[in-house]
């Protein structure tokens, strides 16, 4: 182990999960005097803005699953285990795992991410297909191809449903997934499937509980995106709460049947379990009877409110960062939405001020370089709000979404290999490879990461 000039040991740092905001703890801390431990329950690091190209067969899952332990070899002395981590004991300060002993650390990063939020919708846990993991795009995208197959082999399926695919939420990921769809159903399957009516019978609904789609957004984009989504076929119903998911149909509240054998739920987020757990452990502890007195209870969506310099109330060796934390940017005082680059500068600002504790400084609060909000509906249409009063749509918005996208990716070769494989896509309107291996189908169950 390396030692510290007075030769004591190097501080302890874990880092739970692999995210974006476990990254960028990971990449802050590259030239601190620290011994690094990264946990992540896969081997490999996602992507998330672009699961909706896996599931749409544009890009292959291995580039947007980066292998952790190859972006490792550019940080020394990181060390990573796949483990699932099933604990968190703040008094005795450290890891629960599966499989493997505790992790003592002295100081913690908690990236864990989220689940998806069924809202207690009916049937959903069993029959609808979260997108939130690689694996649910992989699940999509064998469920897109294996439907097809199967309306190939018996076109009456078509009658009944089977080429009607339903998206729950319409909020950027719902919006972008029913655009791809669409773009998919028409200018990839038509061909692929001459002897079927496609065009006529393939069907994208997406539905939304609320009256608009993109709810953050300025009325403007949100007519945009809607408008666009028309224009590529998408059926958009807003006001539309889905009550019942069952195999072979949805019931909405109205009482309206849609028959359909896909239904895709990208209607919310809730902070990982383990954020509950930490909760109640922090409560159990005795720091938490004056820390639950300051308002610890977890916030909107299960998340867990931090201090300004996001370390946990009642524990400053803890901090939690990304979607599980609910942030609250210091210079506007406004919480920070679940996003890849609040994420990401969240993890940063954590691994920085890890940095300076060992330095002996104080914390700094976090403070969010906003870049704009944004969501793409198709080939060269896209939504972007930045901040102030500025918008953009169209083309513009596209490249912009591209860009900011394309940065926050791993690894440059990566980076080349998705833009290769993304302007074919755009130029040729042809996707990847589309062959359907066994095992990628519906087991494990829906929502397992
Ligand atoms: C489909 C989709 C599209 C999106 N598009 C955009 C976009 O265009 N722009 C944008 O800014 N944001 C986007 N987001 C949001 C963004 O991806 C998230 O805000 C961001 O990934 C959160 O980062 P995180 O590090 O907190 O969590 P994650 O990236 O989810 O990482 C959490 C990590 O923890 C690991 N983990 C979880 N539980 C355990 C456990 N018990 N044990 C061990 N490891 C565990 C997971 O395997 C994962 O690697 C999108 C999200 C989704 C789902």
């Amino acid at each position: 182990m390396r030692k510290m000039n007075n030769e004591a040991p190097q501080p302890q740092v874990v880092i739970l999960g692999a995210g974006f905001a476990g990254m960028g703890a990971v990449r802050k801390l590259k030239h601190s005097p620290v011994k690094v431990t990264l946990i992540d329950q896969n081997d490999y690091h996602t992507f998330q803005p672009l699961l909706y190209q896996v599931a749409t067969a544009v890009l292959a899952p291995n580039e947007v699953g980066f292998p952790i332990r190859q972006v490792l070899h550019q940080h020394e002395g990181a060390v990573f285990h796949t483990a699932r981590v099933s604990g968190i004991d703040l008094d005795q300060k450290q890891v629960l795992l599966e499989g493997m002993p505790p992790l003592a650390y002295d100081y913690l990063v908690v990236g864990l991410g989220a689940v998806a939020n069924f809202h207690g919708a009916a049937g959903a846990k069993e029959y609808a297909l979260p997108m939130y993991t690689l694996r649910d795009a992989v699940r999509l995208r064998h469920q897109l191809l294996a439907t097809l197959e199967q309306v190939d082999r018996n076109p009456a399926l078509a009658d009944d449903g089977a080429l009607t695919f339903c998206i729950v939420g319409g909020g950027p990921t719902g919006v972008e997934i029913a655009g791809a769809l669409a773009e998919f159903f028409h200018s990839v399957a038509a061909r692929d499937y001459p002897n079927l009516p496609i065009r006529d019978q393939s069907r994208v609904v997406l539905l939304e509980h609320g009256p608009h789609l993109l709810q953050p957004f300025k009325p403007r984009l949100q007519g945009y995106a809607q408008q666009a989504l028309e224009k590529m076929g998408v059926q958009v119903r807003t006001g539309q709460c889905v009550q019942e998911i069952a195999p072979e149909h949805i019931i909405l509240r109205s009482g309206e049947i849609l028959k359909t054998r896909t239904l895709i739920w990208t209607a919310g987020v809730q902070a990982n379990p383990l954020a509950a757990s930490l909760a109640a452990s922090l409560s159990d502890s005795q720091a938490n009877s004056q820390a639950n007195s300051q308002g610890i209870e977890p916030g909107k969506g299960g998340r867990i409110p931090v201090n300004p310099d996001l370390s946990l109330k009642g524990h400053p060796e803890v901090f939690i960062v990304g979607d599980m934390a609910m942030i609250t940017d210091s210079k506007t005082d406004q919480v920070l939405p679940q996003l890849g680059s609040v994420a990401q500068q969240a993890g940063h600002h954590a691994g920085s001020n890890i940095a300076r504790r060992v330095e002996g400084k104080e914390t700094l609060p976090f403070e969010y370089f906003d870049k704009g909000t944004m969501a793409t509906v198709g080939p060269g249409a896209a939504v972007v709000q930045m901040p102030g009063r500025r918008a953009m749509t169209g083309s513009a918005a596209f490249a912009a979404w591209l860009g900011v996208h394309v940065m926050l990716l791993t690894g440059s070769e990566e980076k080349a290999g998705v833009l290769v494989d993304w302007a074919w896509s755009l130029l040729t309107r042809q996707r990847g490879k589309r062959i359907i291996l066994s095992g990628e189908g519906p087991d494990p169950a829906p929502g397992d990461a």
